[in-house]
């Protein structure tokens, strides 16, 4: 509950609103308080002000001040203030509570000095009690702000409302496409690889559930590729294995004899399985991304030459002339020499197994950009159908499905050295004419 987001938005929300409201009512208070003080303050000068005038024109008219007290009293009591009226020589000639009148009043630095223009010193001293409306100004201040804090109570109350009200509406948009979510997140966990979440929000959270469909989906193409690579496993094992248990079986069966061609058969069989195994695991690691590079600075012309020659025998048996091209000055390239040279042996095996008696096998390089090398392997065999091109870097794929084994490799050679040439960062393609031949090239970045 205390960790349910629902939660943690009304008590957000909760704290804004109170927020916003207290600050509110501190600032309108403290604004409204300084305004009244101001307002009190001018009332009260104007009102001494048109005292003092009153008194002046009384004094004026009867020099002197017999019966003010009358008018001093009347102001008092209109005002709730205390007005005492003293004489030049500061006895008390009226008083608005008529208690001093007659005594001598004590010099007051407070009470004001009355004169009239034309008239040489003071006619008396006008003392106003209390002082500015200090007292009655904070009485009032304090119902004029009981009744705003009331005001402000029932806003904080009906903002509570509100806040309760939007936490509710908002979590409900919001918890809708969690929950879907977490739902889709639960079923995928337990395997069912189809779920997506599906999210219409524009903001993060259909981003959340674009990443997670995209999740999903990469998910489910890797478990569909899994269960396709284990069948696939499984059924290019199939066939070696079950030559061999044919032999075997043909061989206790007396149909044919356990003599050396027999044996070169089975050795055969057996040379393509641990081929396969040895291939499927070079993938395993290169697909998973494991396989280690001991990159070098190398000059590939090297590489090539020494691969060429180790190539050479396996050309001469089928009378193949296998050549290179190489231009004089190459750009050194960073590379796992051994797994570079693994590719071109790949190239150079299936360039040979596909090429008859007489053709030619070319290996060449050029600069295509100042950025990349390109290491081409060229033969005038009999080609690869346009429409098996693209597919023939697939695991498994061969372009005659019932060749003899015995020739042929795993399936997996392009496959492999599709995946060491882009674990260098390069790229390998393959362009074909049927009956005329096919080359391959590998592009691998220079060194900068
Ligand atoms: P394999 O072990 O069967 O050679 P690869 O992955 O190396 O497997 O090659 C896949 C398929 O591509 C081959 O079976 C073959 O049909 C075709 N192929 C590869 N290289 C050539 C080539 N130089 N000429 C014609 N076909 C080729």
């Amino acid at each position: 509950m205390i960790h349910s987001l629902r939660f943690r938005l009304l008590v957000a929300f909760t704290i804004a609103i109170l927020l916003a409201i207290g600050s509110t009512f501190f600032f309108l208070s403290t604004a409204i308080r300084g305004e009244i003080r101001q307002f009190g303050e001018r009332a009260d000068q104007l009102r001494v002000a048109r005292m003092e005038t009153e008194l002046a024109r009384f004094y004026l008219r009867f020099r002197s001040w017999q019966g003010i007290q009358p008018a001093v009293e009347q102001w008092g009591n209109l005002y709730g203030q205390r007005i005492v009226l003293t004489d030049s020589r500061g006895v008390v000639v009226a008083d608005s509570k008529g208690e001093s009148v007659g005594e001598q009043s004590s010099p007051d630095p407070s009470g004001r000095p009355l004169s009239i223009p034309g008239l040489r010193g003071d006619i008396g001293t006008l003392y106003v009690t209390p002082r500015p409306s200090a007292e009655l100004g904070i009485q009032s201040l304090g119902v004029l702000f009981g009744a705003i804090g009331r005001f402000f109570f029932w806003g904080a109350l009906v903002a509570g409302a509100i806040a309760l009200l939007i936490t509710l509406l908002l979590s409900q948009r919001i918890l809708s496409p969690v929950r879907a979510l977490t739902s889709a997140a639960r079923r995928l966990g337990q395997g069912d690889f189809s779920q997506r979440a599906i999210i219409k929000d524009k903001g993060e959270l259909g981003e959340l559930g674009h990443a997670f469909d995209v999740m999903a989906e990469n998910l489910q193409r890797n478990e569909q590729l899994r269960k396709n690579m284990v069948a696939d496993i499984a059924h290019e094992l199939r066939t070696p294995l079950s030559n061999i248990k044919g032999y075997l079986e043909a061989v206790s069966d007396g149909v044919i004899q356990p003599d050396a061609d027999t044996v070169r058969k089975l050795n055969e069989e057996a040379a393509l399985l641990a081929r396969l195994v040895e291939d499927l695991q070079e993938l395993s690691l290169a697909e998973a991304g494991t396989l280690k590079l001991v990159r070098r600075v190398e000059n590939i012309a090297g590489v090539i030459n020494q691969t060429v020659a180790m190539m050479q025998p396996k050309a001469a048996v089928k009378a193949l002339s296998l050549v290179t091209e190489l231009p004089d000055k190459l750009p050194s390239v960073n590379i796992d020499a051994q797994r570079i040279s693994q590719v071109l042996r790949n190239l150079l095996e299936n360039a040979i197994a596909y090429t008859p008696a007489e053709g030619k096998i070319t290996v060449a390089v050029s600069l295509p950009d100042e950025r990349a090398i390109e290491v081409t392997v060229a033969d005038t065999g009999q080609g690869i159908p346009a429409g098996e091109l693209p597919l023939i870097f697939e695991r498994f794929y061969r372009v005659d499905k019932s060749r003899t084994r015995a020739t042929g490799g795993s399936g997996l050679g392009l496959t492999i050295a599709r995946r060491l040439v882009e674990a260098h960062g390069g790229q390998i393609k393959a362009e074909s004419e049927l009956g005329k031949g096919s080359r391959f090239s590998i592009t691998l970045p220079v060194l900068a």
